[in-house]
């Protein structure tokens, strides 16, 4: 059997790239997006790999942009948010004549697209003819954006929104972010939504954490009505755990707080336990002793 190649890439259209780590390279498999406007091109996340031997993205990403050597497009690299399976390709581009690297920090992101107001407000990203408006999602992560091009109508909302696990780590922040996203999307064509991550199948099952087999894996794409559903998939949330609409909503930082307390519980059973049968062990002992005396 061929192995599989460790990057897959599909072409949207000629000038608008879907890349995908293989699962046989990492479990995460996150997707990247590459446009290309008339005078600069937009990476959006650069995955989960760090090494160019094993994920050779950097050298995909210049294949498919147009120019030659020194009149190579320029690049602006930049990523929904800071998880390290967004970012992990980051120093293929740092020294890369003509890339540009957007950190995905708080002060970072806030001062490149000049958010004044963060969460609220707009950035746009004008890469010749065509425009991209990046939008404050923060909830899953605390400068988690999302990006909009205007020529495709694609929405790209990494992890803050995809078929699969929603985790949330602040629950007000990702409702709030939810809301403005269904106004902004409200009058405007919105072509396909783009996530970070496919964790779905084609019956709407999650695959387990960690999983490296997707069998009937689910299509990428997401419709601006599932988008539009948000809000009502995160009203409600118990703050914990829930599923809804097959989306699986997990607080993570509620739920290791609670599997804290479960490891707790139980070890302190386990202490007592022991403890009460070395208890029995020796009156038991005792109790033989005094027989024989
Ligand atoms: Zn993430
Ligand atoms: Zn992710």
């Amino acid at each position: 059997m061929k192995p599989h190649p460790p990057l897959e890439v599909h072409a949207y259209n000629d000038h608008t790239y879907i890349l995908r780590e293989n699962l046989c390279a990492t479990f995460e498999a996150p997707f990247m997006y590459l446009l290309v406007g008339s005078s600069k091109a937009l990476l959006i996340d650069t995955g989960d790999v760090a090494d160019p031997k094993r994920m050779p993205l950097a050298q995909t990403v210049m294949r498919l942009l147009p120019g030659e050597g020194a009149s190579k497009m320029p690049l602006i690299v930049v990523h929904t948010h800071g998880h390290l399976d967004h970012r992990a390709g980051d120093p293929q581009f740092e020294h890369l004549p003509g890339a540009t690297v957007v950190y995905a920090d708080l002060d970072h992101v806030r001062s490149y697209f000049h958010f004044a107001d963060w969460p609220n407000g707009l950035a746009q990203v004008d890469l010749g003819g065509r425009i991209i408006d990046v939008l404050p999602v923060p909830g899953h992560y605390p400068s988690h954006i999302a990006f909009y091009d205007r020529t495709t109508g694609l929405f790209f909302s990494g992890d803050f929104f995809l078929p699969g696990r929603l985790l949330i780590d602040d629950t007000a922040e990702d409702q709030a972010s939810a809301k403005r996203v269904v106004d902004f999307v409200a009058n405007r064509p919105v072509s396909q939504v783009l996530g970070g991550h496919v964790e779905m199948d084609r019956a709407g099952n999650t695959f387990p954490f960690g999983s490296t087999y997707h069998p009937g894996e689910r299509a990428l794409p997401m419709s601006k009505a599932d988008l539009l559903r948000l809000p009502a998939i995160l009203d409600g949330f118990n703050g914990l755990y829930a599923e809804h609409d097959g989306f699986t909503i997990i607080h993570q930082p509620h739920e290791m707080m609670a599997l804290g307390v479960a490891a707790l519980v139980i070890l302190v059973l386990a202490i007592a336990l022991v403890v009460w049968l070395v208890r029995r062990w020796k009156r038991a002992r005792r109790r033989r002793a005094l027989a024989l005396a």
